[in-house]
């Protein structure tokens, strides 16, 4: 589960890092109060869970309370790479000397944490790295070791970052440690033109199999904020999950859709989405998970793959049927139907005879069509 920033921040001022004051609103009036509590002049920040907000018009200075409150009132509401701006979080502005990058995030191909550190901080830490890859720093950190004052020491000179960020660096580890992160990026990590050190932004990322400890998460959770789509689906009650490719899935059971995945990969394509209606799906269940399928602008080809055990391949047929009248199917979609009732259901699909909809009696054949599909746009 990912934090927003006023979460993250809460976080590192607990674990001794140094961040500028702030305070929350969800109204432009209550933005306005606590630029007054906070001396008039701030920076209003949106809250929302990705980054590049300052590049997207989420980040402005405002001069004094009376800005701040229009200031929130533009923010809000904003969409930004489709999540929608909920709260503002103000902060009192610092005069930046320098920015810098330190991330801690765990490398799950090497089996340890890696820390990364740039001086060169601000900007999206992707095109620092593209641009000139020497100046971000990678340090492996044996978590077992953890972070002491000499591996601290070791992560800074690598990224030419000053003495001052050393307690940083262990500050920001502990927060791996306590709070169960997969990830903990500060970007920048400032010095002020006084010499402090001070956290001006912040991304964590929590294991979600270890919310159970971290309970103060729980009403969080209930938020996703994450992928717009995810949370629609998990609106419909689908277990769904977002991936990158061009064909989308839908599968009875964990297993047989996590195989589909890999017979589409297998095919030459990449699968779109994980979406598992599960052991009894209704036909309401079908609907819903191809609609949200279809929502997603990626996906060039649908694969439809039910092995009806519990699940009977009527009731998916009747499904595809019913959704195929509230949504216009736009892309095609191959379905593939075996198992309890599997004759009854292909006879349904065929009878319907849509123009996109057509049918295999094998998953291999079903995921070569669904790939030349999506390969051929
Ligand atoms: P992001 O774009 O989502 O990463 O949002 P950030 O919180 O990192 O803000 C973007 C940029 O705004 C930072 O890199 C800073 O340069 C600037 N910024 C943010 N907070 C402050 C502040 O308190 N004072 C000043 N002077 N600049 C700030
Ligand atoms: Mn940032």
């Amino acid at each position: 589960m990912d934090l927003y920033e006023h979460q993250a921040r809460e976080l590192f001022a607990e674990h001794g890092i140094a961040v500028p004051k702030a305070e929350v609103a969800a109204t432009a009036k209550d933005a306005g109060a606590a630029a007054r509590r906070l001396g008039g002049r701030v920076v209003v920040k949106a809250q929302v869970k990705t980054g590049g907000r300052g590049k997207a018009g989420g980040v402005k200075l405002a001069a004094d309370p009376a800005a701040a409150e229009l200031t929130a009132r533009q923010i809000l509401g904003m969409d930004i790479k489709g999540h929608t701006v909920r709260t503002v979080m103000l902060a009192q502005p610092v005069a930046i000397e320098a920015e810098f990058y330190v991330s801690y995030v765990l490398d799950r191909a090497a089996g340890t944490f890696l820390a990364i550190a740039s001086a060169e901080g601000g900007m999206e830490i992707e095109e620092v790295a593209a641009v000139r890859p020497e100046a971000v720093a990678r340090v492996p950190v044996d978590p077992a070791e953890g972070v002491t004052e000499e591996v601290a020491a070791r992560i800074a000179a690598a990224a030419g970052l000053p003495d001052g960020v050393v307690p940083v660096l262990r500050a920001l580890w502990q927060v791996v440690v306590r709070e169960d992160a997969l990830l903990v990026e500060v970007n920048p990590l400032v010095r002020t033109t006084e010499g402090l050190i001070l956290a001006l932004d912040g991304k964590v990322t929590l294991d979600d199999n270890a919310l159970f400890r971290q309970a103060r998460w729980g009403e969080a959770e209930s938020d996703p904020g994450g992928d717009p789509l995810e949370a629609e689906a998990a609106a419909k009650g689908l277990n769904y999950v977002k991936l990158d490719g061009e064909v989308g899935i839908i599968g009875n059971g964990a297993g047989l859709v996590m195989s589909t995945l890999d017979v589409v990969a297998g095919c030459g394509a990449r699968p779109a989405n994980f979406l598992d209606i599960g052991g009894g799906a209704s036909a309401q269940v079908m609907a819903d998970g191809l609609s949200v399928i279809l929502s997603d602008p990626a996906v060039k080809s649908v694969f439809v793959n039910v092995f009806g055990g519990i699940t009977a391949c009527d009731a998916v047929a009747d499904g595809i049927v019913r959704a195929l009248e509230s949504v216009t199917l736009t892309r095609p979609l191959v379905v593939r139907l075996d198992g309890n009732s599997a004759a009854r259901g292909r006879a349904i699909l065929a009878e319907r005879a849509h123009p996109l909809v057509q049918q295999a009696t094998t998953m291999d054949g079903a995921a070569r069509q669904a790939a030349a599909l999506a390969n051929a746009g």
